[in-house]
């Protein structure tokens, strides 16, 4: 059982897993390798001069992976919810979780089968987003969304960011005090 599986690696989700596997909880990443930003150029992005998409994908992942993130690539086709958790099953087997961040990008159908509420999206080409609060929460408990999924803009530092407030929001609830993550120079 992990204590957090978050579905779908983009920059929401990567950085998501990141934060919640340095705080400690086991966390799973899983993603379909379907990512739309294969052919993405980041010059926007605060703090990098320039980044192609595939090279951001792969340095998140390995991030995540770095502080201990499980990373399992495979399609997920259902997102059920268990008296403990939820079972996520996919094209090979299933893992469970107590909490799930999902993190897919413009793809909502996979929430919208486990009972995710959704509305009509506000940025361009983005149809259908999942209804949250502020946090992040959805209207499943233990089920949080993160980056264009959940309607904040696509652009990699604000979908970034938003999987690390939802998973340090996440983690805050877990802990039952805020969380703060920050390194020093020795
Ligand atoms: C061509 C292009 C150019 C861009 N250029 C820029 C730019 O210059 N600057 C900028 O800031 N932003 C740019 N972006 C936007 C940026 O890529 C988005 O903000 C970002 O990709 C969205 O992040 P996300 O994590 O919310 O979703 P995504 O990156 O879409 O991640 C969602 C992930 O979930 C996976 N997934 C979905 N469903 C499932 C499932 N059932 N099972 C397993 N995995 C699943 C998807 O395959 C994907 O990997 C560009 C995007 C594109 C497509």
């Amino acid at each position: 059982m992990y204590e957090v599986a978050v579905i779908g690696a983009g920059p929401a989700g990567a950085s998501a897993a990141l934060f919640t596997a340095r705080a400690g909880k086991k966390t799973v990443l899983l993603d379909n390798g379907k990512n739309i930003m294969k052919k993405a150029l980041m010059l926007n992005h605060y703090g990098v001069e320039e980044i192609s998409g595939p090279d951001m994908l792969e340095k998140g992942i390995a991030q995540a992976k770095g502080f201990g993130a499980e990373f399992i690539e495979t399609e997920v086709t259902a997102l059920v919810k268990t008296d403990h958790g939820f079972k996520i099953e996919t094209g090979n087997g299933s893992v469970e979780a107590k909490n799930v961040i999902i993190a897919t990008g413009m793809q909502t159908s996979l929430g919208e089968s486990a009972g995710l509420t959704t509305k009509p999206g506000t940025e361009p080409r983005v149809k259908t987003i999942f209804a949250v609060n502020a946090d992040g929460k959805t209207n499943v408990e233990g089920l949080w969304a993160a980056g264009v999924c959940a309607g904040v803009s696509m652009h990699t530092i604000i979908t970034a960011g938003d999987g690390a407030k939802v998973a340090v929001n996440l983690i805050s609830e877990l802990d039952g005090k805020r969380y703060v993550d920050h390194d020093v120079l020795k």
